[in-house]
């Protein structure tokens, strides 16, 4: 193991599966070298997440993964994978969907819901965080981890029982939803835990006699026990994934199980191994919330489920877990490069655990109706979209925040929120949207008489030996991010609005080196955050 191990790197990724090699493709995208080490000697081959909502697509189309995504998808059109609910797969199906049976979202966004199964994805994220430099090291574990000001130091083991030591500048736990790290670090979660553990199987079976033509997502079946769902894992009509709230009851004859659920007695029903080689044909796993008091220590930053665990209803889990990736790996690079402080790593917990907060309470509004659990205590199931595209942050790295005033499902232009999608030119076939602008550096975007604030943002980029491209935008582009033609608006490579001023007002080159300085965490003399960029919102 050792010949190959990088013994010094700048982020070491402890878990090699959705949010660990999300985490080392988006800092790949920002040219930042990463190490990644999975436990397991591969991908694991289990149908788990089936798919990716919209604002996921657009955090990979940044990374240049989306036509990848697509076409490993199923053919079928969103409005045939509705999720439904019905007591047998053969009996009359209820439409339950949000997402997928919605409208194109193109209004919204660029991309839509796209049902690509996990595994699938992440074998796409191997190639394309290697391609992007990052090493994928499978059968290699995190056995011990210690820091101090400067460095993080792992010990690791290989599968053959090869110890190695690796120091990094910073680490993401990646491992989880029972993290070692996170234990290693005493950080508590709290929430309800373990609601109840679900088994799930690979099923090859031709269920055409129980759908007669009809097409779904995903069904919440109420045979043979209420929490049994079942979906297709791809085109062929041949390969389902099953899953039942009663591992206890199903362990005896899953095959029994699955005839019960498609309400086909005599159904041909063969278990195929979830992880190919181990003879395993049921995995269990549980069904949850859970939410860690802290993001992480010093320079340690918890990630996906290590961070939060949520029931996979309305699948704001992967949705979540991919954002927190994609946060922090453009302010983890713009630290390493010096090109921000310390503090702007900080603002990832100020800004993603109040979103796994409230994905978690939704999570569980829908796990409440799609699993029927009365009891649990949940507040009013949101409007999907205010879930996908409404988040609004507050931070330091976000200079103009205006503080908790209500944000619309699609807010244009309010910082802390995601900047609107628009296409660039509605004439051309180019399908070039505003989303496309964000990814590596800040964007300013300014009105067509917005010269004034696109001055004062080079002067103060160059002062602080940052790179921020400038953006002007025709009107009515302008008018889609509530742009006057004097106005400018500040998106961080996250693609989030991080200022806005609505008109040159005051002293601009001041403003401008204020804000940038806020942004990246590069107040000289550490006072206290300049009050008068608020005046400007
Ligand atoms: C069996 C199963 C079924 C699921 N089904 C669904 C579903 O139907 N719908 C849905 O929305 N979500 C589902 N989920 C949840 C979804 O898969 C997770 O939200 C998602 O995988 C989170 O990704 P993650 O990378 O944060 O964590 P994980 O996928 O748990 O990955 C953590 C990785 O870290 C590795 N690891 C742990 N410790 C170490 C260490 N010390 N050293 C090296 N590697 C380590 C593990 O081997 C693992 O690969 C399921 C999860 C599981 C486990």
């Amino acid at each position: 193991m050792t010949g190959g191990l990088m013994r010094e790197v700048p982020v070491l990724v402890v878990g090699g599966a959705l949010t660990g090699l999300s985490a080392a493709v988006f800092l790949g995208v920002h040219g930042v070298p990463s190490l990644v080490l999975e436990r397991r000697d591969d991908i694991l081959a289990h149908p788990r997440l089936r798919g990716l909502l919209p604002r996921a697509v657009e955090v990979y189309r940044q990374a240049g993964l989306e036509r990848a995504i697509l076409d490993r998808c199923p053919t079928a059109t969103p409005r045939e994978l509705v999720s439904v609910s019905a007591r047998t797969l053969a009996e009359e199906h209820r439409p339950l969907s949000e997402v997928t049976a919605g409208e194109p979202t193109d209004a919204r966004s660029p991309c839509a819901f796209a049902p690509i199964a996990q595994d699938e994805l992440e074998h796409l994220l191997v190639d394309r965080a290697r391609s992007l430099g990052a090493r994928v090291l499978f059968g290699v574990e995190l056995v011990a981890l210690a820091q101090d000001a400067d460095w993080v130091t792992a010990r690791v083991r290989s599968r053959c029982g090869a110890e190695d030591t690796v120091r990094a500048r910073y680490a993401i736990a990646a491992d989880g939803a029972s993290s070692g790290v996170r234990r290693a670090l005493g950080i508590a979660s709290r929430g309800p835990g373990t609601l109840f553990r679900m088994a799930t199987m690979h099923v090859r079976a031709d269920l055409s006699p129980a759908l007669r033509g009809r097409r779904i997502g995903m069904a919440y079946l109420g045979e043979p026990a209420p929490g049994t769902t079942l979906g297709p894992l791809d085109d062929s009509g041949e390969h389902w994934f099953f899953g039942t709230a009663r591992p206890d009851r199903c362990d005896a004859d899953p095959a029994a199980w699955v005839r019960a659920a498609t309400g086909l007695p005599d159904l041909d029903v063969e278990l195929l191994e979830q992880v190919p080689g181990s003879g395993t044909k049921v995995f269990t796993f549980p069904i949850g919330a859970r939410l860690a008091r802290d993001y992480g220590r010093g320079r340690v930053f918890l990630a996906g489920d290590a961070a939060h665990l949520m029931p996979p209803t309305g699948g704001l889990g992967g949705l979540t877990a991919v954002e927190d990736a994609h946060n922090l790996a453009w302010k983890l690079a713009l630290v390493l490069r010096g090109a921000a402080g310390p503090r702007l790593a900080a603002t990832y917990e100020a800004e993603r655990r109040p979103v796994a907060e409230r994905a978690t309470a939704q999570a569980l509004a829908r796990a409440r109706v799609t699993w029927r659990l009365p009891d649990l205590d949940t507040e009013p199931a949101a409007d999907i979209d205010s879930l996908v595209f409404g988040n609004r942050y507050t931070s330091t790295a976000v200079p103009g925040s205006t503080g908790s005033t209500p944000v619309p499902p699609f807010p244009a232009g309010t910082p802390g929120t995601r900047a609107p999608h628009v296409y660039v030119d509605s004439d051309d076939d180019t399908g070039l949207s505003t989303l496309d602008l964000y990814g590596t550096d800040p964007v300013l975007l300014v009105g067509s008489a917005g010269d004034r604030w696109a001055t004062a943002v080079h002067r103060a980029a160059g002062l602080l030996d940052v790179a921020v491209e400038v953006y002007h935008l025709d009107p009515d582009v302008a008018e889609q991010h509530n742009l006057g033609p004097r106005g400018a608006l500040l998106v961080r490579p996250d693609g989030y609005c991080a200022w806005y001023a609505r008109d040159v007002d005051g002293d601009p080159d001041r403003v401008a080196e204020d804000v940038l300085r806020a942004l990246l965490d590069r107040d000289p003399h550490g006072s206290p955050f300049p009050q008068r960029l608020h005046q400007q919102a």
